[in-house]
């Protein structure tokens, strides 16, 4: 009999947990007739309500029902890295626990695992029930990332996705800090079968999201997969060289023919209010992945589990 690990990061997620149980429960009667046993795993990624106790609870009624509690809140990245990594089994699928990946769709991607594919994963065509400002910026971040990075990041892919132990062990290898997992789960390849859904609103609770949370976010995804923005300072050194070549020679020119009147102090100083404001944009680029280096070489733990409330 094999198994499978459903991986549940959770923060904050009380009222959406039991409901998340059940929907869970009632989409995964399937998996008896496929010989496959299911263990649900919750990631309690630092949450300061009552999340432990309510899985607590869920385990007391359903040992298939498991936890691991981390000391603080390190992050849903995190969460799915100790997931993926506590799960023994044969298969794993990655949910967010307020339903917004639905559990209905699991039978279907079972399916695709006969057919030979290593993973399955989801995407949502439509972002509806979301702010238009948000699912606009989404847009430009996948479109600029596919343009940026080697790693194939679909537009609306979600975390949800089901795998098979050689991708997971391949998603395991990866041991870097800053972790990006859509990307990384591009960059593992394999065989990937792509399933698409209809957005669908919150079950219960708030989104853990704030705007500039997903802006640092997208940008975290760009360090982490594309080093073409250090490519982009380097060549706006370059046109800047130029740009300064053409000026001295158009000054020479000009005080060859009309002598050297003391002007142009305003034009002096935009110029250089502009360079320096490129410079600056490049260190800053630059500092960017020496900050992320920093703290790659530094070897810190993703993630620390609270060993009294892991079961
Ligand atoms: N989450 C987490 N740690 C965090 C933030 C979120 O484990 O620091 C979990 C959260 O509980 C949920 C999932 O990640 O199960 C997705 O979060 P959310 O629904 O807030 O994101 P959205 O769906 O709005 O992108
Ligand atoms: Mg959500």
């Amino acid at each position: 009999m094999s198994e499978l690990t459903v991986i549940v990061p959770c923060k904050n997620e009380e009222e959406a947990i039991p409901l998340f149980y059940d929907e869970l429960i009632r989409n995964t009667a399937f998996l008896e007739k496929r010989n496959v046993a299911l263990k649900v795993l919750f990631i309690d990624d630092g949450s300061t309500d009552g999340t432990v106790s309510v899985v607590r609870s869920l385990n007391e009624k359903d040992p298939r029902v498991h936890l691991i509690s981390f000391s603080r809140n390190f992050g849903k990245e995190a969460a799915m890295y100790a997931g993926l990594k506590a799960a023994d089994s044969d298969y794993a699928v990655i949910m967010d626990a307020d339903l917004q990946d639905p559990p209905s769709l699991l039978e279907e991607m079972f399916g695709y695992l006969d057919e030979g594919y290593d993973s399955v994963a989801t995407r949502r065509v439509t972002r509806k029930g979301e702010p238009p400002i948000r699912s606009f910026f989404a847009r430009r971040f996948y479109r600029l990332m596919k343009k940026l990075s080697d790693a194939q990041i679909m537009d609306g892919a979600r975390d949800y996705r089901l795998m098979t132990r050689q991708f997971i062990d391949a998603v395991l290898a990866m041991t870097e800090y800053n972790r990006f997992t859509k990307g990384i789960f591009g960059w593992v390849g394999y065989k990937t079968k792509w399933i698409d859904f209809e957005n669908v609103d919150r079950a219960a609770g708030k989104t853990k999201w704030s705007f500039w949370g997903l802006v640092v976010y997208s940008l975290e995804g760009i360090t982490a997969f594309s080093t073409k923005p250090l490519v982009l300072s380097s060549l706006i050194g370059v046109i800047m060289c130029f740009v300064a070549f053409v000026m001295i020679l158009f000054i020479i020119v000009r005080w060859l023919l009309f002598g050297d009147p003391v002007d142009g102090w305003p034009s002096l100083m935009t110029v250089i209010v502009f360079i320096g404001g490129l410079q600056f944009f490049c260190t800053g680029i630059l500092g960017q992945y020496i900050a992320k280096a920093y703290l790659e070489v530094k070897k810190r733990p993703l993630y620390l589990r609270d060993e009294k409330n892991c079961f």
